[in-house]
């Protein structure tokens, strides 16, 4: 593979525009998960490392603020087209740490480079408002500033996406940025940075510092970092709104989902059963838009479920980078261990297992494998129901009527997403009037907002008030002047 990310093996932090070894000792072995073979050894970097990145970071401030907003977006274009050029690279990467299929990493690399796109933007994103006349002879404006060095903490299951969504906006504002990406999936992080460098970013401005909790409560607590973008799950996010907060910064947590999708009697099946197949098995359901729950409404239900368990009987379970392979792993040992838990649990609680994962070959194979499992007459209020798995466990409730369908969708404790199959007109004003979720998909199964809307889940979904991306992005690492003039 082109670039040294790999073949590094024992990765290092990105600081000050250097590959610095950790101070700390202390490393993990990351591992590919089809194989179990340890791809790399990670840094559990402690706090002199993260002090030396926060330094770099506030002293690169110093400059970069100043740098015309125009130079910053250039530095952004040729890093979009180095990203275009290692496209194919960045996607097997991808595949190698995270275990997705190079097909469903390949679009995550789109993903990734959107959000470059958008910051590219940033001259026309900075620009405040003005009011020549708000009394005689007096005028007002609005102008827009960094805010300094900002902290992104990242999940394993989106290594280009997630860190996309941050550093590329908020660097293209002004701000520094110290990334500490998942020390599961941390390889990817590394080439991000050799590419940016190769665009031409200014040393000190993106900083990456490896490791897990001691990072992160380091880029908690240090009065050096002014505001915390973070993405993970739902008890690490709750954690790390309230412990930022209480330390007086500004912060965003996107956190975990469990999101409903309901089928109505009119909707199109084919259309149905092939979206929420790739929305509950793709990425082996490691996505926080991943439908984990179908709703079945009305006498539709018994062929959509026949359909969707015949349609999972169809994937190819394997290595992400082998020809044709839909499913991939899950991300550990210890996830696979959780999830065939969960299996257990559906059926002490009842519920109906139509397909049953453990019986795929490759759940005894090499890597962290679990087949497509499909639970029926799921009813809320069972752990299945209610709790993020994250793995390819697809729950079936079956409902009335859609009044009913939105009624259990709305009873789940997250609100990131929720999709409607149908062709009535009067179905979609409904949900989309009644669905107590942040972003919807209609007659589609993954309704992930792109990078110039934000992305916006509440409830237990989300802890903070400007999402990432889009407009709520630029507002997030932004603050305000507001100037008065009499002249
Ligand atoms: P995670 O919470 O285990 O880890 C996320 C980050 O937090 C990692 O960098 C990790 O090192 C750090 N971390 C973990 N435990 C910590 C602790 N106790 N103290 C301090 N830091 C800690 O999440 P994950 O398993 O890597 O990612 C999957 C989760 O992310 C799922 O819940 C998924 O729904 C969520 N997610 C949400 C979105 C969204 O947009 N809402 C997007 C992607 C992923």
């Amino acid at each position: 593979m082109a670039g040294t990310a790999v073949e590094k093996k024992i990765l290092k932090n990105f600081i000050n525009g250097k590959w610095i070894e950790a101070n700390s000792s202390r490393y993990e072995e990351v591992m590919n998960p089809a194989t179990g073979e340890v791809i790399a050894k990670v840094p559990l970097s402690n706090r002199e490392d993260l002090d030396q990145a926060v330094d770099a970071a506030q002293q690169a401030f110093c400059t970069w603020k100043k740098t015309p907003v125009p130079r910053r977006a250039r530095i952004l274009f040729r890093y979009q087209q180095l990203l275009v050029d290692h496209w194919e690279e960045l996607a097997r990467l991808v595949t190698i740490e995270n275990g997705k299929s190079y097909e469903e990493a390949y679009g995550e690399v789109q993903r990734g480079i959107e959000c470059v796109e958008f910051a590219a933007g940033a001259p026309t994103l900075m620009m405040g408002q003005q009011l020549p006349d708000i009394a005689t002879g007096i005028e007002s404006g609005m102008y827009r500033y960094p805010l300094g060095v900002v902290g992104g903490i990242t999940p394993f299951n989106f290594p280009m996406m997630v860190p996309c969504w941050m550093f590329p906006l908020a660097i293209a504002c002004g701000n520094t940025f110290i990334l500490k990406p998942s020390e599961r999936t941390p390889i990817l992080a590394n080439r991000l940075a050799e590419l940016i460098t190769e665009a031409g970013l200014p040393d000190g401005v993106l900083n990456i510092v490896h490791g897990a909790h001691d990072v992160v409560n380091g880029l908690l607590e240090h009065e050096g970092v002014k505001a915390i973008s973070f993405v993970g799950s739902q008890p690490v996010a709750e954690y790390v709104y309230k412990t930022a907060a209480s330390n007086g910064k500004r912060v965003q947590a996107l956190s975990g989902a469990k999101n409903h999708t309901i089928v109505m009697p009119d909707a199109d099946l084919d259309s149905a059963v092939a979206n929420i197949i790739s929305a509950a098995f793709g990425s082996a359901g490691e996505r926080c838009m991943a439908c984990s729950v179908v709703v079945a409404v009305g006498d539709i239900a018994d062929e959509l479920v026949e359909r969707l368990v015949k349609a999972a009987d169809d994937i190819k379970i394997g290595n992400g980078l082998d020809e044709g392979v839909f499913l991939g792993p899950v991300i550990r040992e210890s996830n696979k261990e959780r999830t065939l838990k969960y299996i257990e649990i559906g059926e002490n609680e009842g519920a109906l297992l139509l397909r049953d994962g453990r019986k795929d070959a490759a759940t005894s194979a090499e890597g962290y494998f679990v087949g497509p499992t499909i639970f029926d007459q799921v009813k809320p209020g069972m752990k299945i129901w209610a709790d993020e798995i994250f793995a390819p466990v697809l729950s079936i409730v079956r409902a009335k009527d859609l009044e009913e369908a939105i009624e259990i969708a709305n009873r789940s404790e997250f609100a990131n997403g929720a999709c409607l199959f149908t062709n009535s007109a009067k179905a979609i004003r409904q949900f989309r009037e009644e669905i107590d979720a942040g972003m919807l998909g209609i007659n589609l199964g993954v309704p992930a907002p792109m990078a110039f809307f934000p992305f916006s889940g509440y409830k237990k979904s989300f802890y903070g008030d400007l999402h990432a991306n889009g407009r709520d992005g630029v507002e997030f690492y932004t603050r305000k002047k507001m100037v008065t003039a009499r002249y």
